[in-house]
This record gives structure tokens, sequence and C-alpha cells, in this order.
């Protein structure tokens, strides 16, 4: 990785990054209450009285929620505690009706981990995940319906959350981008988190200090809080990490607090100082036992995970023949990277990967098409390049061919056999285009002859002209150089 130091007059610094990310749990119900968990329904149409906080409820924990989280852990690559804790965080607000939030403290149920990220320099880095632990979502305050009052919407209150702390490996905003991005991947291939940030299901708290380039201290840090895209995380972390160096180099020093970040003027704001653990008073959760697991119930859990994006990606390098950068883009979704492997099952996968990601991505982005919706299907592509591989078409003719694929959805070899396009290997048909050529181009075949050699090009591009485009081009070259020679 190229490094990231910001260098004033002054000094060099280094910037230390850490995040927490809380996940909304894919699941049918809330994680201590059988209320829907659906998004965008009716304002308050699912509260239960468990969610509203209504005195003497009682709290069940939904084994869904517990088993998606051993899930996300094992993706993480992370211990999996047999034993964790439920433990009250007593803070007030208004969409959090309990006066307490139901969570994770001293014992959570992920522990250590670690995740892969690749970098725009196709190097990898490996960030510690120092654990996870889940929890409930508070509710939401309304405050821009009217001047005077302000609403509570309580669906989202009681929905199940992973909160994913990482330590602070992070030493630059490409880093914290590229981790998201590997993050939202994971969730999606375990279907535990669907990982929409603009819908607030992936909600990203950042911690940022500096330090001069060199030293191994920590400074004070400052945390941003629901950065709602991987844009303004690399965003919010550059301008905080500025603002630390200015305080510093003008002699001033940083407080720890909590800032928001307003994409629109590029600059983070104070919220409050910061909290610290024992303002919560934090302490078991007496409607809950703890949580424990057996080896069993972890082990069915490890048996059934899908195959994840970096072993994916492993395996298209080594069975497949992919670069590293080619099976990490067409990993990153697990949509692309099944369509890829249905395409290029018995053909030539590395000529497959360079039509998806070159053509084929190029037509989906001008169709403003999803991959589902695609007019080109997986086994058309693959017999497209195999046309190819085969000898029947030349590249040029394929272009044509896919195009006519994106318009109709039709299989290539249909239209090949039905435009007659298929390549003309014949030397016998491509001689007689030469022949022809050289007896009216006199003048460049002497000029040709006579030194003037940069002119090979134009006769390959009258023959080809000749042919329809349909001549094998490297037939063409050869029996041109034979014949002019
Ligand atoms: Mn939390």
């Amino acid at each position: 990785m190229a490094e990231y130091i910001i260098t004033t007059e002054k000094e060099k610094w280094e910037v230390i990054c850490g995040l927490e990310i809380h996940c909304q749990i894919i699941s049918q119900s809330k994680i201590f209450s059988g209320a829907s968990t659906e998004f965008g329904d009716d304002v308050n149409e699912n509260v239960s009285f468990v969610d509203a906080g209504m005195p003497g409820m009682l709290p069940t924990l939904n084994k869904e929620c517990v088993h998606q989280a051993i899930k996300t852990g094992l993706g993480l690559n992370a211990v999996i505690n047999k034993y964790s804790e439920f433990s009250r965080k007593n803070y007030f607000y208004a969409d959090l009706p309990q006066g307490y939030q139901i969570t994770q403290f001293q014992y959570p149920i992920v522990g250590e981990g670690a995740v892969d990220i690749d970098l725009p320099d196709g190097t990898t880095k490996t960030i510690r995940i120092e654990r996870m632990h889940i929890e409930q979502d508070a509710g939401k305050s309304i405050h821009d319906m009217s001047p005077t009052k302000s609403f509570i919407d309580l669906n989202r209150a009681g929905v199940g959350l992973m909160e994913i702390v990482t330590k602070p490996d992070f030493r630059s905003p490409d880093e914290a981008g590229a981790f998201l991005r590997k993050l939202r991947s994971i969730l999606r291939y375990l279907g535990t988190c669907d990982g929409n940030m603009d819908e607030g299901s992936m909600r990203c708290d950042v911690n940022v200090s500096v330090r001069p380039y060199g030293s191994d201290e920590y400074r004070t840090r400052c945390e941003m809080k629901n950065v709602n895209s991987v844009k303004f995380v690399m965003q919010a972390i550059e301008s905080e990490a500025k603002r630390h160096i200015e305080v510093y180099e003008n002699g001033g020093d940083i407080a720890q607090e909590t800032r928001q970040f307003d994409p629109a003027t590029q600059t983070t704001k104070v919220m409050r100082k910061k909290e610290f653990a024992h303002d919560y008073r934090y302490f078991p959760e007496p409607d809950l036992p703890p949580l424990v697991l057996s080896d069993e119930f972890i082990n069915k859990i490890k048996s059934e995970l899908v195959e994840l994006p970096d072993a994916k990606k492993a395996r298209f390098v080594k069975d497949l023949g992919l670069t590293a950068y080619d099976a990490m883009v067409i990993c990153e979704n697990k949509e692309t990277a099944d369509f890829f492997e249905k395409a290029a099952k018995g053909h030539d996968a590395k000529k497959v990967a360079n039509w998806l990601m070159g053509d084929f991505f190029a037509m989906l982005n001008e169709k403003k098409l999803e991959l589902k919706d695609s007019p080109v299907s997986a086994e058309n592509l693959g017999a497209l390049v195999e046309l190819i591989t085969s000898n029947v078409i030349n590249g040029k003719t394929a272009k044509d061919v896919f195009a006519i694929m994106a318009e109709t959805g039709e299989n290539p070899e249909k239209i090949v056999e039905e435009k007659g396009l298929k390549q003309v290997t014949d030397t016998g048909a491509i001689e007689k285009l030469i022949d022809d050529l050289l007896a009216s181009a006199t003048d460049n075949v002497a000029a040709y002859r006579g030194g003037k050699v940069g002119l090979f090009g134009w006769f390959v591009g009258q023959v080809m002209k000749q042919s329809q485009g349909k001549a094998n081009p490297q037939v063409v070259n050869e029996l041109l150089k034979k014949k002019l020679g």
C-alpha cells in the first residue's frame, strides 16, 4: 500500500482509525419480541408491548438472531464465545421507551477475528476485529414534521443489531473504504444483513486520531456517529484528521468528543463531550439468562456456511486461471460470481471474465439494468466466447453479435447462422480477395515493396472490409505477408 501520510510544513502525520459498525440482523422478527422487522411499513405498525417498554413485559431471545450472529462471527474468522451475557445500558432518550438498551458488554457473543481487505494497488491487508456483540436497535425520532413537536416511530425499536468493532488498524481513508465494502460483501454472502447504508441497515461510527509519523503513541480520538455511506466515511476520516493536525500544530489539544460529519461542508462539528462506560451504569440484564451455546449448534452453522468471497476468489484464481484483480471484482457480489461461474462453465474462463467485465458490464450500465434483468443470459455469454475460441467468428464480429444479443436476448449461434457471420478461414476465398486487392492497388503495392512497410495495416484493413469483417485476421496476415513479401 502506498503510504498515506499527511505532510505539512511542520511535520509528517499518520492517521489512525478504527470503526464500529451497527448492522441490522436479517430476521423475520425483532431480537426480543415477535414484532415484524419489515422496513417501510406504516409508522408504529410493528410495535409489541416489549418494544414499547411497557412495565412488566419480558424479553424473549429470538433464536434466529443468535444463529445469524454466529454465522457472521464465523464469516469474520472470529472466535464464537460459548458463554455470553446480556447487559443493560442505561440512558434516556425519547426513542428508547425502556430507558435502557439491552446489549452485551463484558461477555459478547463473538470475540477476536480478522478480515482481509483488497487495496487499490492490488495488495491486501489484514484488519483485526476486536469483538462483535448483539443488541436491540432504538426507535426513530422525527424532528422535521412540525416546528414545535417531535414524533416517535417505534417500528425500529427492538430490531436486532450486530455491533462489529475493529481494532484501530486503518491508516488511510482507502483502507476504511475497502473494509466497509468487504464487510458488506461478506454480510450479503451470508445473508445476515442487507448492508444498505442508505436505508440505515448498516451504520458506521468512525474513530479518528493522528500522531507524528514514526511514533507509536495513541493520541486522543474523536468519534463521528452514524456516517451513512462509504464515501462519507472516507471523507470524514480525512477532514477530521486534518482538523487534529491543525489543532496540534497551533499548540492546542484535542478533547475526546463525539462529532458529526457534514458532507456538505466536509467538516465535523461537536455534538457532545465523550461519554464513558460508567456513565451508562451497565449491569447484567435480570430478565434474560446468560446465553450458552453448544458445540453442536455452532458446528451445524459452520457446516452450512456458503463459500465466502475470499475462498471463491482463491478458487477462481487457482482453478480457472483468473488474475487476482479480476477474481476480486467478480467475487465482490455473489450474484456476479454465480453468473460468471455459470457463463464460464465449459468455456475459456479468462475470456469469459474479460467479456463480463468489459462489454457485458458496460451494456448493463448503459441500459441501467441490474444483473438479474440482463437480456444476455450467462449461458449465451459463454456460448459467444466459445464461438470466438473455436474460430467460428472473430473478435470484431463478436462485438456485433453481442450488440444484437443485448437487443434481442437471442443466442449467439442462431444470430451467427441467420446473419451469415461465420468467419472465413477458407484460405482459397481469402486468397482471392487478396489477389483482387493487389491487382487493383498497384501504387500501394509498389510503395510497400519500395520500403513503406507501414502500409501493411492498410492492406489488412482492405481485405477485412472486402470480407465484411468475416475473414480470419490471422489468416489474412499470413497470406498477405507471403504475397507481398
Ligand atoms: Mn451499539
